[in-house]
């Protein structure tokens, strides 16, 4: 067991539903691009017409983000970021919007939160709902395996680093999103790109262990399961969006007092 590996449980974020809400919903790996304009009409609905208590987004939601500052510049430098803001700042002004980093918007800042009237989890973070514990992660930590990803996670989630990154012209950090990007389709052509890594689940039991909780819930793999940990434990895995694939896949997990349900868009 390597010890970057386990967050520190002493100081997990917790966080208390409040009585009146009766079900939250969770999505997460949208990938939002401007290249993918289906997948953004698709979720643009959803926000829209969203009727839970609380929404939760657990990364990913978009396929780069290289800082805040980019809501800081005119609309027209890049529409798409802004719209997208617009749709979660009309969404947020209806119910809690709680985000979580993923690997590919791990830069999200108090701008983005402050511009959209989300909420940034700390991942993992425990829900504690109608007297239920579970917990919420986006889940790339927990693919050990990938010991190359492993160590690009160390690099980018240092304080250090991210600073430096951030300080490079926004010009600069828009080209090296576009690289990132052409990179990633370059991996979907080569069919490469559809490995994400996988879960451990001996570090996924232990974390539900060390949070008291049975049920954990994360994305990243985009491998829409539940898989059975033993001992009354298990992980449940969101599904990516991808209204371009075949069959389109969009799907959002309601939690309520009575479980887990996953839930078709139409
Ligand atoms: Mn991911």
């Amino acid at each position: 067991m390597t010890e970057h590996a386990l967050p520190h449980f002493a100081d997990l974020a917790e966080l208390q539903a409040p009585p009146a809400w009766r079900a939250v919903e969770f999505i997460s790996d949208l990938h939002l691009q401007a290249s993918q304009l289906r997948t953004f009409d698709a979720w643009n609905e959803y926000m829209a017409s969203c009727s839970a208590d609380a929404l939760f987004i657990l990364g990913d939601l978009f396929e780069v983000w290289i800082g805040d500052d980019v809501l800081d510049q005119p609309s027209s430098v890049n529409p798409f970021v802004a719209e997208c803001a617009a749709v979660i700042r009309a969404a947020a002004q209806r119910l809690p919007v709680f985000f979580m980093h993923g690997n590919r918007d791990f830069l999200a800042g108090d701008g983005l939160m402050r511009k959209t009237g989300m909420t940034l989890l700390a991942d993992p973070t425990v829900l504690t709902l109608a007297g239920t514990r579970w917990l919420l992660t986006h889940g790339d930590a927990l693919c050990i395996s990938d010991t190359k990803y492993m160590q690009f996670r160390a690099m980018v989630r240092n304080p250090q680093w991210q600073r430096e990154f951030l300080a490079k012209p926004l010009a600069e950090r828009i080209a090296i999103g576009r690289a990132t990007r052409a990179q990633s389709e370059e991996n979907k052509r080569a069919g490469a790109g559809t490995d994400y890594g996988e879960v451990d689940d001996a570090l996924a039991a232990q974390w539900l262990a060390a949070a008291d909780a049975p049920t954990m819930i994360h994305g990243h793999t985009h491998k829409p399961r539940e898989h059975d940990l033993g001992a009354g434990r298990k992980r449940v895995v969101l599904t990516d969006w991808d209204l371009e694939a075949t069959p389109p896949r969009r799907e959002v997990l309601r939690l309520s007092a009575s479980g887990a349900q996953r839930i078709a868009i139409a």
